[in-house]
């Protein structure tokens, strides 16, 4: 009998926006897929990405088919069966950690994973291996914006809920082209003003993208300039008795020493660091604290910065000083950048974190976890985060590195770096779907992974609420659900290395999982601890925290699940960007998305629709700077760091302020050699975040 269409609901893997879609398949094929018009996110609007998704889909060899072992000394791979390569995966981890310790193993994963593939992956790390040196590509993203709500508002935990989008008077954009990176959020902003006409749009972006024309008011920040221009924000909101005063005094502490620190961010001093007219920082200032409702929207721009968790807090003092938060149409609202991002920070794989919102460095957390996985104790040593893990592969205190579902010899900063520490390693298992990732290059040992819409489990987007995502294809050649990857491997690990632990992993499917990720978020500020699959597909997606229904909104009642029940403002100063121009690097060079390609294109560039939007990376010059350096537009280019040196061709883009540059993130070694973009950028990272400085660094160009 002939295979019946079917449709399957799930969520598009791409941004943190999380929409919902309808999967039309029959048989192992995917027809087509359609926004869902029931999922409360996107009410079944899509953008290009996700509406090319069935483009996508494979089953041919620009997959990861099957297990490959590469030997060391000829170089070559070849193929082996599923069960060897996860016994050669046991051995291997078993033989290190047995040798040099539990922390010779780390574990790089993604914010592509779901919740229940990051639930598993931490377990394994922390009650069976014994080491903390768990972290994802999420500490790329979003790990400024954590730190930033952590520190003032004392949990890892937007505020407000995409309807709050529709109630906002006035709408401030830091730091991101939503247009390009949240389009189907933008066009909610976009319907929302012409329903609300009196509406007021700040857009704070160096370049003048499509989301910055669409603002009343665009704030070119000098690149890193930000925390000059929220400090002299809040500078004329003291001076002009802006402040919501009754609300610092009843729900904040610490005001009175930052209110000193910003004594001398006048707007006028503050313009020659945020490159900001004085007078257009003045009406930011009142357009903000004057609205019945302002809400912030703001991703890499803040996040990616040696000082990005500053930012971040500067710019969630606006709203306390102005009582801006946990009213409707009010708050800090970060927009998540990966799928599923959240759930990784809610599963706690992540060197800083522990499930449920905890933190490894608190013995009562450590001892809350391992009584609820059944292990004695969690190790307490410092993990080690995303960036420092490749310095650690380098000096030898990691020796194997486990990659999950990410792309680091692409996406890191400092690629000569990352690469050299990749070749150095004693052993890299690539776990990963995508045959064209540059990562399988260095691989010892590569992992046929499952992808979308071949896995089951669950996803948080970036207004807390939580969906199921469900397969719609079986898997192609021996490729496996990543949980199912990580169980089997683990389980042969515990009969070598601790055999009464073997039963940490005797889960049947993506639901028990689940069931015991939700009980460790009991009594945590995030509680989803009564959900579960049944529930899950009884109520539809919903936003945590969850008692007996979600929650829309956080901090209403003026409270924080802080120590005293504050939130905290922070004496916090500006600082520069690690780099800064000179002579020799005149040019400040920033980095981002373009609409229609997602990361390092594993997944996009298999779309010839999406293709065809950019085909080839440029360098985007302003057309004074391309006059200056003698440039003539397409011309080859070659662009210098301290660090490398890429070759690649000029456009004419006169959206960027003069001296700044822009490159596409998405291209790696393949179009232009050596490494990529990547080579060019640099290390740095935020001192409390980790996250590093991926927005900004200092170049050169000259004619190639
Ligand atoms: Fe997918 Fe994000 Fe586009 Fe929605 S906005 S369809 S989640 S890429």
């Amino acid at each position: 009998m002939p295979d019946e269409i079917r449709v399957t609901r799930s969520i598009c893997c791409y941004c943190g926006t999380g929409c919902g879609v309808r999967v039309r398949s029959k048989g192992e094929q995917v027809i087509s897929v359609e926004g869902d018009p029931d999922h409360p996110s996107n009410m079944g609007r899509l953008c290009s990405k996700g509406s090319a998704l069935a483009e996508t889909v494979r089953r041919d060899t620009s997959r990861v088919l099957r297990a490959r072992v590469r030997d060391r000394v000829t170089g070559a791979y070849r193929e082996l069966a599923l069960s060897d390569a996860f016994d050669l995966a046991a051995e291997t981890i078993v033989d290190t950690v047995r040798e040099h310790g539990p922390d010779a193993m780390g574990f790089y994963l993604s914010g592509q994973l779901l919740t229940e593939d990051y639930a598993i992956f931490n377990k394994m790390a922390r009650a069976l291996i014994g080491t903390n040196n768990i972290d994802t590509n999420s500490r790329l993203c979003m790990s400024s914006a954590v730190a930033g709500y952590k520190m003032t508002l004392g949990a890892d935990a937007p505020p407000a809920s995409y309807e709050d989008i529709e109630l906002a008077d006035t709408v401030l954009i830091a730091g991101s082209n939503m247009a390009y990176a949240h389009p189907v959020l933008f066009q909610r902003l976009m319907r929302a003003r012409q329903a609300r006409p009196h509406m007021k749009i700040i857009v704070i972006d160096p370049r003048n993208t499509d989301t910055a024309q669409a603002a009343d008011l665009h704030l070119a920040v000098t690149p890193g300039g930000d925390v000059a221009l929220f400090h002299a924000m809040l500078n004329v909101m003291v001076w002009e008795g802006l402040l919501d005063q009754d609300y610092i005094a009843q729900s904040t502490d610490g005001f009175a020493a930052l209110k000193e620190r910003i004594r001398e961010f006048t707007p006028a001093a503050a313009q020659d660091v945020c490159g900001i007219a004085a007078d257009d920082i003045v009406t930011a200032a009142r357009w903000f604290a004057q609205s019945p409702a302002t809400l912030s929207l703001y991703t890499m721009g803040l996040n990616q910065s040696s000082s990005g968790t500053a930012k971040n807090m500067a710019l969630i003092h606006l709203h306390l000083a102005t009582g801006q938060l946990g009213r409707p149409g009010s708050g800090p609202f970060s927009l998540t950048g990966q799928p599923n991002a959240m759930g990784g920070r809610e599963a706690g794989a992540m060197a800083t974190l522990l499930p449920g919102h905890r933190d490894p460095a608190s013995a009562v957390h450590r001892n809350e976890v391992a009584a609820l996985w059944g292990v004695d104790c969690l190790p307490d040593a410092p993990g080690v985060p995303a960036i420092a893990m490749f310095d650690a592969l380098l000096d030898k205190r990691i020796r194997v590195l486990w990659i999950a579902a990410t792309n680091p010899a692409q996406s890191l900063p400092d690629q000569n770096r990352v690469r050299k520490a990749l070749q150095q390693a004693d052993f890299v298992i690539v776990q990963e779907a995508f045959a064209d990732a540059e990562t399988l290059a260095f691989a010892d040992l590569i992992l046929p992974a499952a992808t979308w819409p071949e896995k089951s489990g669950t996803m948080t987007n970036s207004e807390r609420r939580i969906s199921r995502v469900r397969a719609a294809v079986p898997a192609p050649g021996e490729a496996l659900s990543d949980w199912k990857i990580v169980q089997q491997v683990a389980r042969r690990v515990a009969q070598k290395w601790a055999p009464h632990k073997a039963a940490l992993f005797e889960y049947q499917a993506e639901a028990d999982i689940f069931a015991e990720h939700a009980r460790l978020t009991a009594g945590r500020d995030l509680d989803y601890s009564t959900l579960d699959y049944p529930l899950l597909e009884k109520t539809g997606p919903v936003q945590w925290p969850y008692r007996n229904e979600g929650t829309v909104r956080l901090y209403s009642e003026g409270r924080f699940p802080t120590g005293n029940g504050r939130a905290h403002f922070i004496d916090v100063g500006f600082n520069a960007p690690a780099e800064t121009i000179s002579a020799h690097f005149p040019l400040r060079l920033t980095t981002g998305r373009l609409r229609d390609h997602w990361h390092t294109m594993t997944r996009t560039g298999l779309s010839a629709t999406l293709i065809r939007h950019v085909e080839e990376p440029a360098i985007y010059l302003h057309p004074s700077d391309m006059a200056r350096y003698r440039l003539a537009d397409q011309a080859l280019t070659r662009v210098k760091s301290r660090r490398g040196q890429i070759v690649l061709p000029v456009q004419a883009d006169d959206s960027l302020t003069p001296g700044c540059a822009f490159l596409p993130m998405h291209w790696g070694s393949r179009a232009m050699g050596g490494g990529g973009i990547n080579v060019l950028t640099h290390g740095a990272t935020d001192p409390y975040s980790f996250q590093p400085e991926l927005k900004h660094c200092v170049i050169a160009v000259n004619a190639f």
